[in-house]
């Protein structure tokens, strides 16, 4: 099924609670309903597209000239499983958190660290989500969807993926081209649990020990206890990456500022926290007209109440700005800055 609106209000649409109209608003709920409606409508085929989720990782600075579409493919299957791996494939609208639930409640492990992270399943690929130690693709064996210029079904295997630090193949050369349909996961049936990252090995033992329900409660109670809730405080989570930059660079960093935290990132690389840079260049809890920086985490931007996208992103201007001034460094937004 699939169903056509005109002026759109996107309100409701994306954590920021930014109030931007799309042109035209599409949500599908198969495939075939997909690739029919575009054969038979070509005018809208012809707009410009954006892909919608949760409208948790996006800014809209202007209202959408184009058309939105929303996909709504349902369902969780188990398509097989041997003793080590069950191989499970989900829909591009299941909500993210529903299945790290379902996953953890039939003992499939692999994604508990990634609780309570807001969005659908068919950004998870895009953004390759990340969070305590562990990223998406450590999953991902395969991502079906349709490439929209030529309306062909395609999927794509873990290496075609292309997937890198909050990014992927579909959000770089396939942007706004490929449309993900499904995910389908490699999930263990004996998994090796990650605990190394922050207060997660103390929580997790205080709730009697290691098991995914248990890592799956300390995700969500931590991450509760630091980031807004969306839905009473708009947000949409980190607004910056956490820059890679070269070993040079971090030792000067670390040189002149020895609290600086660097971890490793890979061969020569070490990876900075934007958090720490944004709050060292006096920014942490700064509010400008209607929006601010979170006063208990630099990373994420809020809405006040009624802030606009240009505002907000004005903000996260003056941020960058500041930081590459101090720091010389330069950071790079996480969201999709849509209309600047
Ligand atoms: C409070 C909060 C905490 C967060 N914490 C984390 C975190 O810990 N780790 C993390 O990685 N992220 C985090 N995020 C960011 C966000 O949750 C993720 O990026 C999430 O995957 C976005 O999902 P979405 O469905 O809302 O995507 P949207 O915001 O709707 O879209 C994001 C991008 O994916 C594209 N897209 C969406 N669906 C599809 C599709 N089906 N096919 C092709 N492209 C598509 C969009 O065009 C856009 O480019 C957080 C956000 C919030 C608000």
């Amino acid at each position: 099924m699939y169903q056509l609106k005109h002026n759109f209000s996107l309100k409701s649409n994306n954590t920021f609670g930014i109030s931007a109209i799309a042109k035209h608003y599409l949500t599908v709920d198969s495939v075939e309903d997909l690739i029919q409606f575009f054969r038979e409508n070509n005018a809208e085929k012809n707009e410009k597209r954006l892909f919608l989720g949760a409208g948790s990782n996006l800014l809209f600075v202007t209202d959408f000239e184009g058309i939105v579409i929303h996909p709504e493919m349902d369902g969780i299957d188990l398509i097989s499983q041997n003793e080590d791996i069950a191989v499970i494939e989900a829909g591009a609208g299941v909500v993210w958190d529903y299945f790290v639930d379902w996953c953890v409640g039939n003992g499939f492990g692999g994604v508990e660290n990634l609780s309570l992270i807001p969005g659908n399943v068919g950004a998870v690929p895009v953004q390759n989500i990340g969070a305590y130690g562990i990223e998406a693709e450590s999953v991902i064996a395969e991502v079906k969807g349709i490439d929209m210029d030529t309306l062909e079904s395609k999927s794509f295997n873990h290496d075609e993926c292309k997937f890198g630090y909050r990014t992927s193949v579909f959000k770089e050369l396939l942007k706004e081209r490929f449309m993900v349909t499904s995910v389908v996961f490699h999930l263990s049936k004996h998994p090796e649990f990650h605990l190394e990252y922050g207060a997660l090995e103390a929580e997790v033992s205080k709730l009697g020990g290691q098991t995914l329900q248990n890592i799956r409660k300390a995700v969500i109670s931590i991450r509760k206890s630091k980031l807004p809730d969306p839905s009473k405080v708009g947000n949409a989570g980190s607004f910056f990456k956490n820059p890679v930059v070269s070993e040079a660079v971090g030792r000067a960093l670390k040189n002149s500022y020895p609290d600086i935290p660097v971890y490793p990132a890979g061969p020569g690389l070490v990876k900075l926290a934007a958090g720490w840079l944004i709050e060292n260049a006096g920014w942490k809890g700064r509010s400008v007209g209607k929006s601010a920086v979170h006063d208990k985490q630099a990373l994420v931007i809020i809405n006040k109440g009624g802030a606009t996208g240009e505002e907000i992103f004005e903000l996260s201007g003056m941020v960058v700005k500041d930081v590459l001034q101090k720091f010389n460094i330069e950071l790079e937004r996480e969201v999709l800055v849509i209309g600047n």
